[in-house]
């Protein structure tokens, strides 16, 4: 008799589970609009040019070794994410009360995240927008949190609910952390405008909230590295609100697999952020030892060397340009079929997901008649599109909608 009897079959991760149906998938029309990572307008997975130079670089370095890197990570890219997210001229980094720690992608920054708030925290409650990016409820859930929704979208306007998300916010309990989208919310694609912002750090304030900020996006939102942060940096800078930030590399670099990413922490005193970055470290420690080296390498020698950087802010472009054009095409191609509805939403929201407003059983339909594969929430990955299918995608949406 095994004791792994007791051991219950889980359910699959939804958007994996999409992908393996997608790649059994053998029509050659077929479209991956589930999983959120970019293709270029080939369909095709793409190394960002600046990756390829660093990596070049770095593997003709013969003092490139395989050793293992601190347990906070390496130092340089710890130090280059705060600028990044900051701004280099940032009063908090000049004040020494921000620290970061090296982290397992964004993931992994929302996790030791978590696990430092479920520590010191004294407030179990988590808001996450409703809705939000799946992981949010199973990483807090799974730090011993009460995790609970605020008001975010707004299926009538398929826009954002400001009124629901103050109130939400005023009446959750005084001290709750609260899991802000830095900039191109998952899956909506919906962001506050910056006075929308500005009310929500008011309420923020007034109730002692505590922001974590999910920035996964910074740079491939907008095409402006300095835009997509506007959020955190007026909360840190014009509100001298404290704050975490769990920035991801997957997305901006194109290094998904190479797991790297930040946990910036910005702190009142420079004294509270080296405690907050030693107790960080030993959690980090007894988890998973020490970060990945070689992600980590490549974007901190981008993020330091001017040429790459400037290199590396033109691929953003060239990304977030591909993708702005999608939604482009796509709502021009339905305004012309007179696909019925209105489809501005779909130019308004931003980032790599558009919430298309697609009832499950028309995604559905899509999937068996089209091939079109998407999470039955409706969300589209706006980079599964591209010039060859964007009319075909079009085509489809209208049949199913009519
Ligand atoms: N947060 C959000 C909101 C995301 O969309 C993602 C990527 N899907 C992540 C965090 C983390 O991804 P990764 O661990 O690959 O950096």
């Amino acid at each position: 008799k095994s004791f792994f009897n007791n051991v219950p079959l889980a359910p699959p991760d939804p958007i994996f589970h999409l992908t393996a149906s997608y790649e059994k998938d053998t029509t050659p029309k077929r479209i991956n609009l589930g999983v959120g990572a970019y293709r270029d307008d080939m369909g095709q997975p793409w190394v960002l040019p600046v990756v390829r130079k660093a990596r070049q670089l770095l593997l003709e370095d013969p003092a490139l070794t395989h050793e293992y890197l601190p347990i906070a990570g390496l130092p340089a890219l710890r130090d280059a994410s705060i600028r990044l997210i900051l701004g280099k001229d940032s009063p908090a980094i000049r004040e020494k009360r921000t620290i970061a720690i090296q982290t397992i992608s964004g993931t992994g920054a929302n996790t030791l995240g978590a696990a430092f708030l479920a520590q010191f925290h004294p407030v179990r409650t988590v808001l996450v927008s409703n809705p939000t990016w799946v992981n949010h409820k199973g990483i807090f859930g799974n730090a011993g949190f009460d995790v609970k929704e605020y008001t975010y979208f707004d299926s009538k306007t398929l826009g954002l609910d400001l009124e629901g998300m103050l109130s939400s916010l005023n009446s959750a309990p005084e001290g709750s952390v609260i899991i802000l989208h830095a900039c191109a919310h998952n899956p909506t694609g919906v962001d506050p405008t910056q006075e929308q912002w500005i009310k929500i750090a008011d309420v923020m304030e007034a109730k002692g909230h505590f922001p974590l900020f999910d920035c996964a996006y910074q740079g491939f939102a907008s095409g402006d590295l300095d835009k997509d942060a506007w959020a955190v940096r007026y909360f840190v800078h014009d509100r001298k609100l404290e704050c975490f930030i769990a920035q991801s590399y997957a997305k901006n670099f194109g290094l998904y697999g190479e797991r790297c990413g930040a946990l910036t922490v910005v702190t009142q005193t420079s004294d509270l952020a080296d405690r907050c970055l030693s107790q960080l470290s030993k959690i980090a420690r007894v988890n998973y030892s020490n970060p990945p080296a070689f992600g980590a390498r490549i974007v901190s020698r981008v993020l330091n060397d001017p040429e790459l950087y400037t290199t590396w802010t033109n691929d953003l472009r060239t990304m977030s340009g591909r993708i702005i054009q999608m939604r482009t095409l796509l709502r021009e191609h339905l305004i012309k079929l007179g696909t019925p509805g209105n489809w501005d939403h779909i130019t308004r929201q931003i980032g790599m997901f558009s919430f298309t407003g697609l009832k499950p059983a028309q995604v559905s339909l899509l999937q068996s008649k089209y091939h079109i594969y998407m999470t039955s929430n409706g969300r589209v990955s706006m980079a599964g599109l591209n010039t060859n299918n964007v009319e075909y995608m079009a085509k489809a949406v209208d049949d199913v909608v009519r």
